[in-house]
């Protein structure tokens, strides 16, 4: 080896790289982590080649996901022929499930975090590599909430911020649960406190996230009261929060996301299936009934409210009939978009060890395609009521060609219009003049 490229190893052992999968809150996990170390005098780095340490922040909600996580590992510990000091770590949700596939085969994984054990990745890596010995840290926590880790290099337009980690409710099919443990709220002051610092540096718009953001309660304290205090902070301009739980909605938070000018009228409302057998199969601990009358009450209280869901199709023992009461709750709610998968067998959930995944992936699959049709004329005719209508849009950035500028409106929708010379960050009014099922397309007046 040439001395250069000895120097160039020396110099990037501490130097990381952290590449993250799966949802909002693994992005915002993916912060802190940048955060813990470079408070621990590591340097980040956004490519593989140029580290030391390269950590896959990952997510193991569904098997396509898992598998993605190991395609990626195969590929990066090829880095290790080049750098024999290269230290390749796996963090978050995968890490719970993986322990022994990652470390006992031949797979190049050096390090395994859980969710919980962040703080203590600068001495693992450390001890990686004084000792050459694989690290593991899965402890699940009931207290960490990294109150006091704020990430301080966020970027674009909307920041986001946990509030809530780990999960209680124990949906049969959700592995959440089990790798990132139980519930537990941040203290509002430090929420607030983070958010303030945000504003100082120009962020205009949070999102509070939590895996069941709206069971958020410190001492009292409750999600309602929390989304007050926030849009209490000057130079905050948009509220938004997910994903909440039909279950926790109790009217006075209703009624501030009616009444707060700052909280979006936005609310993403997980309906998972449409049939009470399935629901409670699944553990959701609401009916269709109770589903649809909060919807209808959200409707009637939120003027303009945009409601997004999600569900799954081809949960274990679903029937044809019970699949087409899915249809028929989103055809009489008439979500502005949903997110829709099909089910995934995860090792540890209830369902798992209770139900064998009897759907075929023929018949999940035909299943998605009528569920994902059906949705796209919703959204369409649901999209087609704006024509004419004018938003406030923050401006994300240019839209897919360049004389476009792209954002979205209060109710989270994407809007693109003429590039106005508008900068992101920035507020423009724009009337919606042509849509598509994804889309609204305006000119700003
Ligand atoms: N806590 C949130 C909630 O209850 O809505 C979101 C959790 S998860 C990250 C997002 C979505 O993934 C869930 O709402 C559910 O529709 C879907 N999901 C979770 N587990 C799944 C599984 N085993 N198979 C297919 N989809 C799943
Ligand atoms: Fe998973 Fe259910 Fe918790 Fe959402 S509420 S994270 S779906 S267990």
């Amino acid at each position: 080896m040439s001395e250069i490229d000895s120097q160039t190893i020396a110099q990037s052992a501490k130097t990381v790289y952290v590449e993250t999968y799966g949802c909002q809150m693994n992005e915002y996990d993916s912060e802190i982590v940048r955060e813990i170390l470079r408070r621990n005098d590591f340097a980040l780095t956004d490519s593989p080649d140029a580290a030391g340490v390269v950590l896959l922040n990952t997510c193991a909600i569904r098997e396509n996901a898992h598998d993605k996580v190991r395609a990626r590992i195969s590929e990066l510990r090829h880095l290790k022929k080049r750098n024999k000091r290269l230290i390749l770590g796996v963090l978050g949700c995968m890490a719970q499930n993986l322990k022994k596939e990652l470390l006992e085969t031949n797979t190049g994984v050096d390090l395994i975090a859980g969710p919980d054990s962040y703080k203590a990745l600068p001495v693992m890596i450390d001890r990686v590599h004084n000792t050459g010995e694989k690290e593991f840290k899965l402890t699940l926590s009931e207290y960490e909430t990294y109150a006091d880790v704020f990430p301080t290099n966020r970027h674009g337009i909307n920041a986001w911020v946990a509030v809530m980690r780990g999960c209680d409710n124990y949906c049969t099919f959700c592995v959440v649960p089990m790798t990132r443990g139980r519930e537990r709220s941040r203290d509002p002051f430090n929420v607030i406190e983070e958010v303030r610092q945000l504003a100082d540096h120009g962020f205009k718009q949070v999102t509070l996230l939590g895996q069941n953001v709206n069971s958020y309660t410190f001492k009292g304290f409750d999600f309602a009261k929390l989304i007050t205090a926030v849009a209490n902070i000057d130079g905050i301009k948009r509220i938004r929060f997910t994903s909440p739980h039909p279950k926790d909605f109790p009217e006075r938070l209703i009624e501030v996301v009616a009444t707060n000018s700052k909280a979006c009228k936005h609310v993403h409302l997980p309906l998972q299936a449409g049939s009470d057998r399935v629901l409670d199969a699944m553990n959701r601990t609401y009916t269709r009934e109770h589903f649809v009358a909060l919807a209808e009450r959200m409707r009637k209280l939120i003027p303009g409210l945009v409601l997004t869901t999600d569900v799954i199709v081809g949960f274990p023992t679903e029937t044809e009939a019970e699949f087409e009461e899915t249809l028929a709750v989103m055809r009489e709610v008439q979500f502005d978009s949903a997110f829709m998968f099909k089910y995934s067998e995860r090792k540890g959930t209830v369902a798992q060890r209770t139900i064998p995944d009897d759907i075929s992936d023929e018949v999940k699959t035909e299943r998605m395609v009528r569920l994902v049709d059906q949705q796209r004329q919703i959204s369409y005719i649901r999209n087609q009521a704006h024509l004419g209508q004018a938003f406030e849009v923050l401006v994300e950035g240019y839209g897919k060609r360049p004389s476009q500028l792209l954002g979205r409106n209060d109710g989270n929708k994407i809007v693109v219009f003429p590039d106005t010379g508008a900068k992101p960050g920035e507020f423009v009014t724009v009337r919606i003049e042509e849509v598509t099922p994804n889309t609204l397309i305006g000119v700003a007046v």
